[in-house]
């Protein structure tokens, strides 16, 4: 399972760039009560996104909360859920499931 997270990480990586690298995590629990968190960290070279996955959801789940958490590092810097963010959340959608 965590491999084919992996894989669509990757996909997605390949295919949308960022402005600072993504780090994913699994966690069982989480600081809010989603499915999946997107912040960014650390100064200057270590500037990085880190996306946390709650670890105990399905598979399909998880697939979709790296989507829409992908969509948030490549919309940072807008209000959380934008119009951008959402234009983002339809590419990466397209880069994992095809058109
Ligand atoms: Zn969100």
């Amino acid at each position: 399972m965590a491999g084919r997270l992996l894989q669509v990480l990757n996909q997605l990586r390949r295919e949308l760039p960022t402005d600072y690298p993504v780090r994913m995590r699994r966690r069982r629990d989480l600081c809010s009560d989603s499915n999946g968190t997107c912040t960014l960290l650390g100064a200057g070279k270590k500037r990085r996104y880190s996306i946390v996955i709650r670890s105990t959801i399905s598979l399909e789940l998880a697939v979709a909360m790296l989507i829409h958490e992908y969509a948030e590092a490549l919309a940072w810097g807008e209000d959380v859920h934008s119009a951008r963010w959402a234009r983002e959340y339809g590419r990466a959608y397209r880069a994992v499931h095809g058109d």
